[in-house]
């Protein structure tokens, strides 16, 4: 389990068992919501439409045979179910407002009842950007539900009446697979749900799709020029296992994610110019555009672009493979420096 979340969910667990560390126990758990949504929405962002309803690990057990969207969809359906037929006693979300529309699901019940095939049929029906939607409305509803529970409501307990209710929103499905959940979550008390499924059960299904994403991205990868437009190396870049790469339409480098279009600054301009990358431009040497914005952290990337230039793509990768054996280090910085002279010396020097 991700150590971060892992040791805010313990911590969060620790403090609400005490009346006085009850109310920083609940801003712990919301904290840690608010991490494990950031990755869903930049999930969301960043990775084109297909992604969501393929399947890298089918057959697999775990939480990670499933596709991104029907992970969404689960994880933000069992909380909709569980604050509000339950705790509120109010309406669902996804029977408020339309959403039911929006996200074009063909189901309301959790998922639970799909099996293999139908998780993926399912996936490609529902309309991402509106799940995504919906999944941030019902966080923040049980945000907002979460904040005002006092000590004492860790106590309570749902009676027969509240296992009717679940049954009659028809919410869960009848099958094995699913109808479970029901003696599951009406056998807790609320201290029970706030683990699940209120932050463990986001972490394990948020876990897998961090799985997922970086197996579609290692996928995709495959047979692809490792050398970047930028003059990167994704065969030695430290984000290797989590980036599909430049030349795919799963890049997650961190110019292409603070981009609007999802694509940095380098790669547009290596398009527009229909060359292979930066080290054919003929502006290089002056170029400050993204990977070359004249930062001291970044500018070990375009003395690999010059250097390519002089001695082609090929080389530098020799050159990396030789710098890794001879050094332990994460990024090219750490043994090319932060000057584009030096930097291309040193390269020069590994030959
Ligand atoms: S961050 Fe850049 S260099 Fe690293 S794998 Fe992604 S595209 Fe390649
Ligand atoms: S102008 Fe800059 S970003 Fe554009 S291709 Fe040339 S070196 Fe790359």
């Amino acid at each position: 389990m991700n150590k971060e979340w892992s040791d805010k969910n313990k911590k969060m667990q620790s403090l609400i068992k005490k009346e006085s560390g009850f109310k920083e126990g609940i801003d712990v758990l919301i904290e840690l919501r608010n991490d494990l949504f950031f990755q869903i929405t930049s999930i969301v962002e960043t990775y084109p439409l297909e992604a969501f309803s393929l399947m890298p690990f089918a057959g697999a057990k775990g939480y990670h045979s499933k596709t991104l969207v029907y992970s969404m969809w689960h994880i933000f359906r069992i909380e909709d179910i569980v604050a509000h037929t339950m705790i509120l006693k109010d309406s669902q979300i996804l029977l408020r407002d339309g959403w039911l529309e929006k996200t074009k699901s063909p189901i309301i019940t959790t998922g639970n009842e799909l099996k293999d095939k139908e998780i993926a049929d399912f996936s490609k029906q529902l309309d991402v950007k509106a799940v995504c939607g919906y999944c941030r409305t019902v966080m923040e509803s049980s945000n907002a539900m979460l904040t005002k529970l006092e000590y004492k409501d860790l106590k309570r307990r749902f009676s027969d009446e509240d296992k009717e209710q679940i049954i009659r929103s028809g919410s869960v499905s009848s099958d094995e697979e699913a109808f479970w959940l029901i003696d599951y979550w009406c056998n807790k008390d609320i201290a029970g749900l706030i683990q699940m499924p209120f932050s463990r059960h986001w972490i394990m299904h948020i876990e897998a799709m961090c799985r997922i994403k970086n197996r579609l991205c290692q996928k995709a990868r495959k047979g692809v020029d490792p050398i970047a437009y930028c003059g990167l190396s994704c065969d030695h870049c430290f984000l290797k296992e989590e980036c599909g790469g430049c030349r795919t339409a799963y890049n997650t480098c961190s110019y292409a994610t603070c981009s609007p279009n999802g694509v940095c600054p380098n790669t547009t301009c290596c398009k527009e110019k229909n060359i292979d990358g930066c080290y054919e431009c003929e502006d290089i040497v002056s170029c400050h555009k993204g990977f070359y914005e004249n930062k001291d952290e970044i500018n070990a990337i375009k003395a690999m672009s010059l250097f390519i230039h002089k001695y082609g793509k090929k080389e530098l990768m020799r050159v990396l493979d030789n710098l890794h054996k001879k050094h332990e280090f994460e990024k090219i910085q750490e043994v090319v420096g932060y000057n584009i002279e030096e930097g291309l010396k040193i390269l020069e020097q590994n030959r």
